[in-house]
């Protein structure tokens, strides 16, 4: 069988007394625990109903439970699809509604609420999971016995379903299969030198790709450890710091630690590893973490449908702004409009091929097709540049980029030479309706205290570095840029919000 689990289980260490996640709290969770635990979640399921190939939709806070109902899943070759923890009523209906589930876990809280939702969508089984251990779900786990066998699945069989972000429009529904999920995880073991004797601080939330997928799979998949924060604070982490090997964030964790002066070399000095990705990573933030623990970050990309792409060197250089190069099983290249790959250093649509690429979307069979070229690649909707070094550089988002008077103008670009001026935490640039231009650039800042730049400064120094079709026509100032539970910047909405500006 080409089940995820068994690939798991056969690297699960000899000794299942070891640990394999430890709480802020101090509660130990062996290997041993787990693997029960997954067997009697699976035969719960199975004795209401849930088959292989069944989606079990999942909204609960984090807990230990919750990574165990991941392996049930996978164990019971039902589909795991996990649902973002902010998601309010009005998202969840649709998910579960688009998703057809046999079983839906929710927070104790929204039982009521998810019923609701339920009674709407062909009434699936209602189970509750609390950040405490607590709840319907774990209490028929309980009483279950610990003797489900892995359920035999090949290697295209769908493992997991996750919804993409919503960045740039309705979350759509990655169809991840056995394959996918395994490849990705051993290029990722191997690429960043996993092995027992690691230790994993984990502060991501596990509804998404980063947390649940990169994170989870680098430590089962070597036998390894980690410690399971419920989510990022930094005096937290800090506080388990010392006993961890690596550590993976996305970009506004690493801002977060180097708030302040306690987050040093010191505090850095049993770490081996640490990762960043979901959004980019400051060049600044970049260059102020080496400076101050004289370690290198080491930044990916990847996405929802394609699990992890590229990452800068174990080995070599890590370069601040690159997310490097493909992952040993991954194809990656920059090709035009038409497709046809481009020649080293110019910009274009950045496409990917591999076992690691999803299935398709979810019921949407247009969109899929859409997203394949004729040859097989898919389209990430990225858009970026390999230079001679083969490190690849992201430019922005095609969506997002901005086309003024028949020019384009990456943002990325113009964001970099405003984020070069003292006084500019970051910034984000957009395109918004213009008379002449078609798309006139605007430039959203975040100011750093007292010296920061006005209008006419940021406008100034940008036509000193850029042309003048990407020098910013306006520039707003704003105490934070609008961020998802990812970090990643909210641009289509910072676009609705200066929409009549030209008009
Ligand atoms: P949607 O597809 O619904 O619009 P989304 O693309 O934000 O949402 P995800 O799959 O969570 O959903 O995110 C993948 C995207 O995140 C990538 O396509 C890329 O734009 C961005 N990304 C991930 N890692 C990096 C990185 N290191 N640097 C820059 N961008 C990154
Ligand atoms: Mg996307």
């Amino acid at each position: 069988s080409e089940s995820l689990y068994s690939l798991i289980e056969s690297r699960f260490p000899a000794d299942r007394a070891k640990v394999l996640l430890e709480t802020g709290d101090g509660t130990v969770w062996r290997y041993a625990d787990v693997e029960a635990g997954a067997a009697r979640m699976a035969r719960a399921l199975a004795d209401r109903g849930v088959r292989k190939g069944d989606r079990v939709a999942v909204q609960v806070d984090k807990s230990p439970e919750a990574l165990v109902l991941y392996l049930a899943c996978l164990r019971g070759g039902f589909v795991f699809l996990p649902m973002n923890t902010a998601y309010r009523p009005d998202e969840v209906d649709f998910l579960v509604g688009n998703a057809e589930p046999a079983a839906v876990v929710c927070r104790p809280t929204d039982e009521e609420t998810v019923r609701g939702i339920a009674a709407r969508h062909g009434d699936p089984l209602v189970l509750t999971l609390g950040t405490d251990g607590t709840g319907s779900l774990v209490e028929a786990a309980d009483a279950a016995p610990a003797d489900f066998p892995v359920v035999a699945c090949a290697a295209d069989d769908l493992a997991a379903m996750l919804y993409t972000s919503g960045t740039t429009g309705k979350p759509k529904g990655a169809m991840l299969t056995h394959r996918n999920l395994a490849a990705n995880g051993l290029d990722l073991v191997e690429s960043w030198r996993f092995t027992a004797d690691d230790v994993l601080l984990h502060a991501l939330p596990i509804f998404h790709a980063h947390g649940l997928f990169v994170a989870c799979h680098c430590v089962l998949l070597a036998g390894a450890s980690m410690i399971w924060l419920p989510g990022f604070d930094r005096a937290e982490v800090l506080r388990h710091l010392p006993r961890a090997t690596a550590f993976m964030g996305v970009p506004t964790f690493y801002v977060r630690l180097l708030a302040g002066d306690d987050f040093d070399r010191a505090a850095c000095a049993s770490m081996r590893l640490f990762t960043a990705g979901s959004a980019p990573l400051l060049a600044e933030t970049h260059e102020a973490f080496s400076a101050r623990t004289g370690h290198a970050i080491l930044e990916r990309y990847g996405m929802t449908e394609t699990g992890m792409l590229t990452g800068n060197p174990y080995d070599a250089e890590r370069r601040p702004g690159s997310v490097g190069f493909p992952f040993p099983q991954v194809e990656v290249r920059v090709a035009d409009d038409a497709d046809t790959p481009l020649p080293t250093g110019e910009i274009g649509g950045i496409q990917v091929r591999g076992p690691n690429v999803m299935k398709g979307y979810w019921r949407l069979p247009g969109k899929t097709a859409e997203e394949f070229t004729a040859d097989g690649w898919f389209r990430t909707g990225d858009v970026g540049r390999i230079d001679d070094r083969g490190y690849l550089f992201i430019v922005g988002r095609a969506k997002d980029l901005v086309i003024s008077g028949g020019y384009n103008v990456y943002p990325k670009e113009v964001e970099s030479v405003i984020d070069d001026l003292p006084g500019v935490v970051e910034s984000a640039v957009i395109g918004v309706p213009h008379p002449d231009f078609g798309e006139g650039v605007v430039a959203v800042v975040v100011p750093e205290g007292a010296g920061a730049p006005d209008e006419a400064a940021v406008i100034a120094h940008c036509k000193d570095h850029l042309a003048n079709y990407k020098t910013p026509k306006r520039v707003f100032f704003v105490p934070e840029l609008p961020r998802n539970t990812m970090g990643k910047v909210q641009k289509a909405q910072l676009r609705d919000q200066h929409a009549d500006l030209f008009k």
